[in-house]
Protein backbone atom coordinates (compact mmCIF):
# COMPACT_ATOMS: atom_id res chain seq x y z
CA UNK A 1 0.00 0.00 0.00
CA UNK A 2 1.45 3.10 -1.37
CA UNK A 3 1.29 6.58 0.82
CA UNK A 4 1.43 9.52 -1.01
CA UNK A 5 2.13 13.10 -0.28
CA UNK A 6 1.06 15.78 -3.38
CA UNK A 7 -1.22 15.67 -6.15
CA UNK A 8 1.75 15.45 -8.83
CA UNK A 9 2.59 11.96 -7.58
CA UNK A 10 -1.29 10.99 -7.16
CA UNK A 11 -1.53 12.08 -10.88
CA UNK A 12 1.24 9.65 -12.06
CA UNK A 13 0.45 6.50 -10.09
CA UNK A 14 -3.51 7.22 -11.49
CA UNK A 15 -2.28 8.01 -14.87
CA UNK A 16 -0.57 4.28 -14.77
CA UNK A 17 -3.45 2.57 -13.33
CA UNK A 18 -5.92 4.28 -16.01
CA UNK A 19 -3.24 3.02 -18.77
CA UNK A 20 -4.00 -0.42 -17.80
CA UNK A 21 -7.75 -0.34 -17.56
CA UNK A 22 -8.26 -0.33 -14.05
CA UNK A 23 -11.02 1.56 -12.63
CA UNK A 24 -10.51 4.32 -9.97
CA UNK A 25 -12.40 4.89 -6.52
CA UNK A 26 -11.71 7.63 -4.39
CA UNK A 27 -12.70 7.65 -0.33
CA UNK A 28 -11.87 11.32 1.26
CA UNK A 29 -11.53 11.73 4.74
CA UNK A 30 -9.58 13.28 7.60
CA UNK A 31 -8.21 10.67 8.88
CA UNK A 32 -8.22 9.31 12.56
CA UNK A 33 -9.88 6.13 10.65
CA UNK A 34 -13.40 3.74 12.15
CA UNK A 35 -15.23 1.38 11.04
CA UNK A 36 -17.60 4.04 9.78
CA UNK A 37 -14.38 4.67 7.06
CA UNK A 38 -13.92 1.33 6.41
CA UNK A 39 -17.25 0.66 5.12
CA UNK A 40 -16.53 3.12 2.66
CA UNK A 41 -13.21 1.96 1.76
CA UNK A 42 -14.72 -2.10 1.34
CA UNK A 43 -17.73 -0.47 -0.68
CA UNK A 44 -15.29 1.20 -3.24
CA UNK A 45 -12.49 -1.83 -2.90
CA UNK A 46 -15.57 -4.52 -3.66
CA UNK A 47 -16.72 -1.47 -7.19
CA UNK A 48 -12.84 -0.41 -8.11
CA UNK A 49 -10.36 -2.04 -9.41
CA UNK A 50 -8.27 0.86 -7.80
CA UNK A 51 -8.93 2.77 -4.43
CA UNK A 52 -7.63 5.57 -3.28
CA UNK A 53 -7.86 7.23 0.48
CA UNK A 54 -7.29 10.64 0.88
CA UNK A 55 -6.54 11.51 4.47
CA UNK A 56 -6.53 15.36 5.38
CA UNK A 57 -7.82 18.03 7.85
CA UNK A 58 -8.82 20.54 5.44
CA UNK A 59 -7.68 23.39 7.21
CA UNK A 60 -10.04 25.79 5.11
CA UNK A 61 -13.71 23.80 6.57
CA UNK A 62 -12.58 24.86 10.12
CA UNK A 63 -14.12 28.17 11.58
CA UNK A 64 -11.30 29.70 13.83
CA UNK A 65 -13.02 28.48 17.32
CA UNK A 66 -13.72 25.19 16.17
CA UNK A 67 -11.10 22.08 16.65
CA UNK A 68 -8.51 22.16 13.65
CA UNK A 69 -5.38 22.07 15.75
CA UNK A 70 -6.40 19.45 18.72
CA UNK A 71 -8.50 16.71 15.49
CA UNK A 72 -7.03 13.68 16.29
CA UNK A 73 -4.55 12.51 13.75
CA UNK A 74 -2.71 8.78 13.52
CA UNK A 75 -1.41 7.79 9.77
CA UNK A 76 -0.08 4.65 11.60
CA UNK A 77 -3.18 3.28 12.18
CA UNK A 78 -5.25 4.66 9.31
CA UNK A 79 -2.56 2.72 6.98
CA UNK A 80 -3.60 -0.22 8.45
CA UNK A 81 -6.87 0.23 8.47
CA UNK A 82 -6.70 0.94 4.42
CA UNK A 83 -5.06 -1.88 4.00
CA UNK A 84 -7.18 -4.00 5.42
CA UNK A 85 -10.70 -3.13 3.93
CA UNK A 86 -8.75 -3.19 0.98
CA UNK A 87 -7.27 0.38 -0.21
CA UNK A 88 -4.66 0.76 -2.51
CA UNK A 89 -3.20 4.39 -1.97
CA UNK A 90 -3.46 7.38 0.74
CA UNK A 91 -3.18 10.49 -0.44
CA UNK A 92 -1.83 12.66 2.94
CA UNK A 93 -0.74 15.87 1.70
CA UNK A 94 0.43 18.75 4.24
CA UNK A 95 -1.95 21.85 3.97
CA UNK A 96 1.12 23.55 1.97
CA UNK A 97 0.78 20.54 -0.21
CA UNK A 98 -2.95 21.51 -1.17
CA UNK A 99 -3.10 25.54 -0.66
CA UNK A 100 -0.46 27.59 -2.11
CA UNK A 101 0.07 31.17 -0.40
CA UNK A 102 -1.55 33.17 -3.01
CA UNK A 103 -4.91 30.64 -3.39
CA UNK A 104 -7.99 32.02 -3.89
CA UNK A 105 -10.53 30.31 -5.75
CA UNK A 106 -13.11 28.68 -3.79
CA UNK A 107 -16.22 26.12 -4.52
CA UNK A 108 -19.41 27.43 -3.35
CA UNK A 109 -23.00 26.01 -3.28
CA UNK A 110 -25.70 27.92 -2.27
CA UNK A 111 -29.16 27.06 -0.81
CA UNK A 112 -28.57 24.04 0.55
CA UNK A 113 -25.94 25.37 2.47
CA UNK A 114 -27.84 28.03 4.31
CA UNK A 115 -29.00 25.65 7.40
CA UNK A 116 -28.34 22.78 9.37
CA UNK A 117 -24.69 22.75 10.15
CA UNK A 118 -24.15 25.22 7.36
CA UNK A 119 -26.08 27.95 9.40
CA UNK A 120 -23.70 27.20 12.24
CA UNK A 121 -20.65 26.84 10.91
CA UNK A 122 -20.16 29.63 8.40
CA UNK A 123 -18.07 29.00 5.33
CA UNK A 124 -17.57 25.02 6.28
CA UNK A 125 -19.18 23.81 3.11
CA UNK A 126 -17.32 26.47 1.24
CA UNK A 127 -14.35 24.41 2.28
CA UNK A 128 -15.52 21.08 1.98
CA UNK A 129 -16.65 21.69 -2.02
CA UNK A 130 -13.20 23.48 -2.44
CA UNK A 131 -10.92 20.38 -1.07
CA UNK A 132 -13.61 17.65 -2.79
CA UNK A 133 -13.55 19.10 -6.35
CA UNK A 134 -9.83 19.44 -5.87
CA UNK A 135 -9.65 15.80 -4.88
CA UNK A 136 -11.80 14.61 -7.84
CA UNK A 137 -9.85 17.04 -10.19
CA UNK A 138 -6.40 15.01 -8.66
CA UNK A 139 -7.31 11.83 -8.30
CA UNK A 140 -9.97 11.55 -11.31
CA UNK A 141 -11.96 8.74 -9.67
CA UNK A 142 -15.20 7.21 -11.51
CA UNK A 143 -16.86 6.45 -8.17
CA UNK A 144 -16.17 8.74 -4.82
CA UNK A 145 -17.87 7.48 -1.61
CA UNK A 146 -19.56 9.43 0.74
CA UNK A 147 -20.82 8.20 4.24
CA UNK A 148 -24.88 9.65 5.33
CA UNK A 149 -23.62 10.10 8.84
CA UNK A 150 -22.83 13.66 7.18
CA UNK A 151 -26.26 13.61 5.15
CA UNK A 152 -25.91 17.57 4.53
CA UNK A 153 -22.56 17.20 3.36
CA UNK A 154 -23.60 14.43 0.48
CA UNK A 155 -27.06 16.46 -0.02
CA UNK A 156 -24.48 19.61 -0.97
CA UNK A 157 -21.67 17.76 -2.98
CA UNK A 158 -24.45 15.44 -5.29
CA UNK A 159 -25.85 19.07 -5.78
CA UNK A 160 -22.49 20.38 -6.83
CA UNK A 161 -21.60 17.13 -9.38
CA UNK A 162 -24.80 17.89 -11.17
CA UNK A 163 -24.56 21.42 -11.09
CA UNK A 164 -21.03 21.66 -11.89
CA UNK A 165 -21.26 18.52 -14.29
CA UNK A 166 -18.24 16.86 -12.39
CA UNK A 167 -17.38 13.43 -14.15
CA UNK A 168 -17.96 10.87 -11.32
CA UNK A 169 -20.91 8.75 -9.55
CA UNK A 170 -21.31 9.66 -6.00
CA UNK A 171 -22.45 6.67 -4.22
CA UNK A 172 -23.85 7.08 -0.57
CA UNK A 173 -22.97 4.53 2.41
CA UNK A 174 -25.30 3.72 5.45
CA UNK A 175 -24.02 5.14 9.08
CA UNK A 176 -22.18 2.50 10.65
CA UNK A 177 -22.63 3.10 14.62
CA UNK A 178 -21.26 1.45 17.92
CA UNK A 179 -23.05 -1.52 19.60
CA UNK A 180 -25.14 1.24 21.96
CA UNK A 181 -26.30 2.79 18.97
CA UNK A 182 -24.25 6.23 18.78
CA UNK A 183 -22.85 7.43 15.13
CA UNK A 184 -19.10 6.35 15.04
CA UNK A 185 -16.97 9.71 14.70
CA UNK A 186 -13.23 10.65 14.97
CA UNK A 187 -14.84 13.16 17.18
CA UNK A 188 -15.99 10.11 19.86
CA UNK A 189 -12.46 10.50 21.11
CA UNK A 190 -12.65 13.57 22.77
CA UNK A 191 -15.92 12.28 25.30
CA UNK A 192 -14.69 11.06 28.69
CA UNK A 193 -15.96 8.18 29.79
CA UNK A 194 -18.96 9.62 31.22
CA UNK A 195 -20.01 11.77 28.31
CA UNK A 196 -19.79 9.13 26.39
CA UNK A 197 -22.82 7.12 27.92
CA UNK A 198 -24.67 10.35 27.54
CA UNK A 199 -23.88 10.49 24.14
CA UNK A 200 -26.41 7.73 23.12
CA UNK A 201 -28.99 9.94 24.38
CA UNK A 202 -28.68 11.01 20.04
CA UNK A 203 -29.82 7.67 18.21
CA UNK A 204 -32.18 7.53 21.46
CA UNK A 205 -34.07 10.54 20.72
CA UNK A 206 -33.79 10.28 16.74
CA UNK A 207 -35.58 6.36 17.29
CA UNK A 208 -38.21 8.08 19.28
CA UNK A 209 -39.00 10.62 16.22
CA UNK A 210 -38.58 7.93 13.92
CA UNK A 211 -41.08 5.38 16.32
CA UNK A 212 -43.78 8.94 15.81
CA UNK A 213 -43.26 8.73 12.10
CA UNK A 214 -44.05 5.38 11.49
CA UNK A 215 -47.04 5.63 13.81
CA UNK A 216 -48.11 8.21 11.44
CA UNK A 217 -47.48 11.84 12.66
CA UNK A 218 -46.84 14.15 10.20
CA UNK A 219 -46.87 17.46 11.81
CA UNK A 220 -42.68 18.40 11.74
CA UNK A 221 -43.14 20.47 15.35
CA UNK A 222 -44.66 17.60 16.93
CA UNK A 223 -41.44 15.60 16.01
CA UNK A 224 -38.94 17.55 16.43
CA UNK A 225 -40.70 18.35 20.39
CA UNK A 226 -40.56 14.90 20.59
CA UNK A 227 -37.00 14.69 19.62
CA UNK A 228 -35.92 17.73 21.39
CA UNK A 229 -38.00 16.40 24.53
CA UNK A 230 -35.62 13.26 24.82
CA UNK A 231 -32.13 15.14 24.57
CA UNK A 232 -33.29 17.72 27.08
CA UNK A 233 -33.58 14.88 29.25
CA UNK A 234 -29.84 14.08 29.11
CA UNK A 235 -28.33 16.95 31.65
CA UNK A 236 -24.62 16.74 29.57
CA UNK A 237 -26.21 17.55 26.18
CA UNK A 238 -27.28 20.99 25.15
CA UNK A 239 -29.08 21.01 21.66
CA UNK A 240 -27.53 22.82 18.97
CA UNK A 241 -30.23 21.93 16.27
CA UNK A 242 -32.98 20.06 15.56
CA UNK A 243 -34.18 20.36 11.64
CA UNK A 244 -36.93 18.19 9.64
CA UNK A 245 -35.77 18.99 5.67
CA UNK A 246 -36.73 17.83 2.94
CA UNK A 247 -34.01 14.95 1.30
CA UNK A 248 -33.08 16.91 -1.48
CA UNK A 249 -33.81 20.48 -1.36
CA UNK A 250 -32.88 20.82 2.59
CA UNK A 251 -35.90 23.23 3.15
CA UNK A 252 -37.65 22.86 6.25
CA UNK A 253 -40.64 20.94 5.93
CA UNK A 254 -43.90 21.53 8.48
CA UNK A 255 -46.01 18.56 7.14
CA UNK A 256 -44.24 15.59 6.19
CA UNK A 257 -45.59 14.61 2.69
CA UNK A 258 -42.62 13.61 0.98
CA UNK A 259 -38.99 12.13 1.61
CA UNK A 260 -37.43 13.41 4.56
CA UNK A 261 -34.14 14.09 6.47
CA UNK A 262 -34.61 14.75 10.21
CA UNK A 263 -31.44 16.33 11.34
CA UNK A 264 -29.58 16.71 14.81
CA UNK A 265 -26.60 18.60 15.91
CA UNK A 266 -25.71 18.18 19.80
CA UNK A 267 -23.09 19.24 21.88
CA UNK A 268 -21.57 16.54 24.77
CA UNK A 269 -19.95 18.91 27.22
CA UNK A 270 -17.59 20.39 24.79
CA UNK A 271 -18.01 18.30 21.73
CA UNK A 272 -20.39 18.46 19.50
CA UNK A 273 -22.08 15.60 17.44
CA UNK A 274 -24.37 15.13 14.51
CA UNK A 275 -26.88 11.92 13.81
CA UNK A 276 -29.67 11.88 11.44
CA UNK A 277 -32.47 9.90 9.61
CA UNK A 278 -33.82 9.73 6.60
CA UNK A 279 -38.01 8.87 5.91
CA UNK A 280 -39.30 7.92 3.18
CA UNK A 281 -43.04 8.05 1.98
P1 LIG B 1 -14.51 12.41 8.03
O1 LIG B 1 -13.18 11.76 8.17
O2 LIG B 1 -15.24 12.59 9.32
O3 LIG B 1 -14.45 13.66 7.17
O4 LIG B 1 -15.41 11.39 7.21
C1 LIG B 1 -15.00 10.91 5.95
C2 LIG B 1 -16.15 10.17 5.31
O5 LIG B 1 -16.51 9.07 6.14
C3 LIG B 1 -17.40 11.04 5.15
O6 LIG B 1 -18.01 10.74 3.90
C4 LIG B 1 -18.26 10.60 6.30
O7 LIG B 1 -19.65 10.77 6.07
C5 LIG B 1 -17.90 9.12 6.39
N1 LIG B 1 -18.21 8.61 7.73
C6 LIG B 1 -17.74 9.10 8.92
N2 LIG B 1 -18.29 8.43 9.96
C7 LIG B 1 -19.13 7.51 9.41
C8 LIG B 1 -20.00 6.51 9.95
N3 LIG B 1 -20.14 6.33 11.26
N4 LIG B 1 -20.69 5.74 9.09
C9 LIG B 1 -20.57 5.93 7.75
N5 LIG B 1 -19.78 6.84 7.17
C10 LIG B 1 -19.07 7.62 7.99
Amino acid sequence: MKIVNTPEEVRKQVALWKKEGFSVGLVPTMGFLHEGHGSLIKKASEENDKVVVSVFVNPIQFGPSEDLASYPRDLKHDTELVSECGGDMIFSPSPSDMYCEDFCSFVDVENLTSGLCGAKRPGHFRGVCTVVTKLFNIVQPERAYFGQKDAQQLAVIKRMVRDLNVPVTIVPCPIVREADGLAKSSRNTYLSSEERKAAVILNKSLKKGLAALTSGERNAEVVKNIIKDTLNSEPLAKIDYVEIVDSSALAPVTNINSSILTAIAVYIGKTRLIDNFTFNL
